[in-house]
């Protein structure tokens, strides 16, 4: 009569990518009483095609490691103004970069660690490596294939930079918040909220930080009094702004330092060059074409108003399907996942 026939799978859902919409669904599912499977990366705190980690970039390259940078690069403003307050010191503060990097990175550890301890509790099977769709029903991870009811794709994205002369030379924002050393000047290429809270950051540790927008203003698509506001501030505490000036070559110089070339001029003496010019979904090679998931031209997972993808089986949240990309939204669509597809109650993503 046209109904799916009975058929036994490993699990009722097999989730690929254990970031923030992926653990959401995979542990809500369980506790709805599904039979869960996720599989993930191996740890690293840059991204590749062969490294991730549990917790996703929130966590692991995004949210987390970004405020902790925040807060390290604000002590600088307020030894400045406690001078006014009558603080003296005898030498000026140093900040030490390795005790930073190395007590993010223990935090991340510690994080990672407190991910994988909430997916075993709610008894979701964590597999590592890396997942691909082989059909509507199975995942390929690392060779081994497991079959599932419904499959969740939960991959995210990874920056992109663009393929300008000298890209090579280009960090994201993955290697900047792991550098081993404090960059000294530093040109920070995009005007979003990345690129601006990465200015932030290195202009409160005190290198020399030069932004390049291709706009006027900075921070499209926010609001009007605030795009002024934040450009204005962040000026008067030393950033520099290019307005209008977009990025067309990177040269290296013998001494290693870098030099931006722009549609204006050069700009030398950068000692690092990063790029916060987007982000891309993590859909290559994911097996998503050969089972027919359609993805649109920016390579994101087309879905429907319930995150259903063009095959019935498969579904997506979270940043690979490029909706709204912050993680709040990625935990309220992976929410909703989970009772339609395991609570009887049809749910769509409330944005
Ligand atoms: P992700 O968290 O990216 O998780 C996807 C996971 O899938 C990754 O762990 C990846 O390793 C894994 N994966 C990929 N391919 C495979 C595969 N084939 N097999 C197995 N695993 C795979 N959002 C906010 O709300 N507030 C912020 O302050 C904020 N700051 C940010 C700062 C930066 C620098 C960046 C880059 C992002 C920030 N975001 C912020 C955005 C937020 O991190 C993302 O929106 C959120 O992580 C998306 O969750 P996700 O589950 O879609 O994907």
């Amino acid at each position: 009569n046209g109904a799916e026939p009975l058929r036994h799978y490993d699990f009722d859902l097999f989730t690929i990518g254990a970031g923030s919409g992926g653990v959401r669904a995979s542990r809500f599912a369980a506790n709805f009483g599904a039979s869960v499977a996720v599989c993930e990366l191996p740890f690293s705190t840059i991204s590749s095609e062969t490294t991730g980690g549990v917790g996703g970039t929130c966590v692991l390259r995004g949210c987390v490691p970004k405020k902790l940078m925040v807060y390290a690069s604000k002590y600088s403003h307020e030894f400045d103004e406690s001078n006014g307050f009558g603080w003296k010191y005898d030498t000026e503060p140093k900040h030490d970069w390795s005790t930073l990097m190395a007590n993010k990175n223990a935090e991340l550890q510690r994080l990672t660690g407190i991910y994988k301890n909430i997916l075993n509790k709610a008894g979701v099977t964590l597999i590592e490596g890396r997942g691909k769709i082989v059909d509507p029903h199975t995942v390929d991870v690392d060779g081994k294939l497991y079959t599932a009811r419904h499959i969740l794709i939960s991959v995210g994205g990874r920056p992109f930079i663009p393929d300008i002369q000298g890209s090579e030379y280009a960090i994201d924002s993955d290697a900047a918040l792991d550098l081993p050393s404090k960059p000294e000047k530093v040109a920070i290429v995009g005007g979003g909220y990345i690129a601006l809270e990465f200015a932030g950051i290195f202009n409160g540790v005190t290198s020399e930080v030069h932004v390049f927008i291709r706009q006027k203003k900075v921070l499209r698509g926010f609001d009007e009094e605030i795009r002024d506001f934040v450009g204005e501030q962040m000026a008067l505490r030393g950033i520099q702004f290019h307005t209008e000036e977009s990025p067309q070559a990177i040269v290296k110089s013998a001494d290693g330092s870098l030099s931006l070339k722009t549609n204006k001029g050069t700009i030398e003496g950068f000692s690092h060059i990063m790029f916060a010019t987007g982000r891309r979904p993590n859909t290559k090679n994911l097996g998503l074409e050969s089972v027919g998931v359609k993805i649109n031209k920016n390579g994101a997972i087309e879905v429907d108003e319930y995150s259903r993808t063009t095959v019935p089986s498969i579904w997506a949240v979270g940043d690979v399907t490029d909706r709204i990309n912050l993680t709040p939204v990625a935990l309220m669509e992976g929410a909703a996942l989970a009772k339609t597809l395991f609570q009887n109650e049809p749910t769509k993503p409330d944005y």
